[in-house]
């Protein structure tokens, strides 16, 4: 890992002064901070290179299509996926949807097919599956996580012989709880050969390794402003043989091959599920934060954020005052959830930026199914990148002190 010098160059938001402070910044789940190198490439692109994609025959549009497969090519590379299998999306939010919608449209699921899904998820992966089980007359099952953690043999009990789909974070936004799912898939495979497998990877792809042959999910999705990408790009990497099957999400330009009075034909993978101009600057943005990811080494993040969770874990744990969420142990990374016993979140998020120029997020998380679990309504949460290190966590806990002093 690098000095927090060296990240401060890269990071120049780390530079900033809030309320007077340095800002530190612990709401790297909500989104990462901007490396200047991944504007630089935008701007380089945009400015040099940008026209409309698969469409012109003219030199800037033939560039243009370049960086945008080259990123395709980029985060394939990234995941150990095939490239036609990688989708570009507006983020994990759009991916989910989509997978949800057109499975559910192409007869891949039947009408007494179950989906189960877990209480720990986020609204992105909620959501969808209920709405889709409703338009088409799914069934949902939910595995409930007592004390909102996750346990894989509880998990697995709820796998009938009904299950036709699985959906299930591989890191939870609110707990940092990390999910076992290379076994999990391995185990629901042991029970059922023919279960799909979506994977919700918006928290644990920026974190971590992933090889997607290796863990054999049919699906997986992700942001890219969540790994020090822009907004507004997001992936949806989906087995060959599902996404052939499957319906397009959105009809329009670029996904078709013929169309005519009498119907429409499909382009080939993956600009069926691509209609219309899609976000290049987005993706070569992505491509370019894969790049400073993957010079960093994704062990080596995975390493440093196991590191600074276990040291904050036992920082917090001395403060009395503080309620923690979760499993409280090893299984977490990168995010821990917690309350000041008494105090709204939000207050503890303000006084936090204005006294101490830190910053966390408060709220539920769009996570209200595992907010239910906790007993409360909102949790204080912090997140840690590649930039954190235990000197924020030591300013985190004097930080919350003197809230706690403030308020009691
Ligand atoms: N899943 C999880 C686990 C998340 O944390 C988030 C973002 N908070 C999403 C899905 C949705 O991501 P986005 O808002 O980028 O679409």
């Amino acid at each position: 890992m690098l000095s927090s010098k060296e990240y401060e160059e890269i990071f120049p938001a780390l530079k900033r002064k809030i309320n007077g402070h340095k800002l530190i910044y612990l709401d790297n789940a909500a989104t990462t901070l901007r490396p200047k190198e991944v504007m630089d490439a935008v701007n380089e692109y945009s400015l040099n290179h940008h026209a409309n994609v698969h469409r012109s025959t003219h030199t800037l549009a033939a560039e243009a299509t370049k960086y945008y497969e080259d990123a395709r090519s980029k985060v394939a590379n990234f995941i150990n996926s095939e490239t036609e299998e990688v989708i570009f999306t507006k983020g994990a939010t759009e991916s989910l949807n989509l997978i949800a919608y057109s499975i559910a449209d192409s007869n891949i699921l039947r009408s007494d097919d179950e989906i189960l899904i877990s209480t720990i998820e986020h609204h992105a992966n909620f959501v969808p599956w209920q709405q889709i089980a409703k338009i088409f007359n799914l069934k949902i099952k939910y595995y409930p996580a007592k004390s909102g953690i996750f346990d894989l043999s509880d998990f697995l009990k709820h796998i009938t012989n009904k299950t036709r789909l699985v959906s299930i974070t591989a890191l939870s936004n609110v707990t940092g709880q990390l999910i076992p799912v290379n076994t999990l898939i391995k185990q629901i495979r042991n029970i059922r050969q023919d279960v799909i497998i979506v994977v919700d990877g918006a928290q644990a792809v920026p974190h971590l390794p992933i090889d997607v042959k290796k863990m054999d999910c049919d699906f997986i999705a992700f942001s890219g402003h969540k790994m020090l990408g822009p907004t507004g790009i997001g992936v949806l990497y989906g087995k060959r043989k599902y996404l052939n099957e499957m319906t397009p999400f959105l009809f329009g330009g670029e996904m078709i091959d013929k169309v005519s009075t009498d119907g429409t034909t499909f382009n080939v993978l993956p600009y069926k599920f691509e209609a219309g101009t899609p976000n290049v600057d987005g993706a070569v943005g992505l491509a370019k934060a894969i790049e400073i990811l993957e010079r960093i080494g994704m062990d080596n993040i995975q390493e440093h954020e196991k590191q600074l969770t276990s040291y904050a874990l036992k920082k917090l744990k001395e403060l009395d005052f503080l309620e923690i969420f979760g499993p409280q142990d090893e299984t977490q990374q990168s995010i821990i959830s917690f309350n000041i016993k008494g105090v709204h979140p939000h207050d503890v998020a303000h006084l936090l930026n204005d006294l101490t120029g830190i910053a966390i997020r408060s709220g539920h998380h769009c996570a209200q199914p595992l907010m239910k679990e906790f007993g409360t309504s909102a949790t204080c949460r912090i997140s840690f990148y590649v930039y954190n290190e235990e000197e924020d966590v030591d300013k985190l806990c004097d930080g919350l002190k003197k809230v706690w002093e403030w308020l009691k």
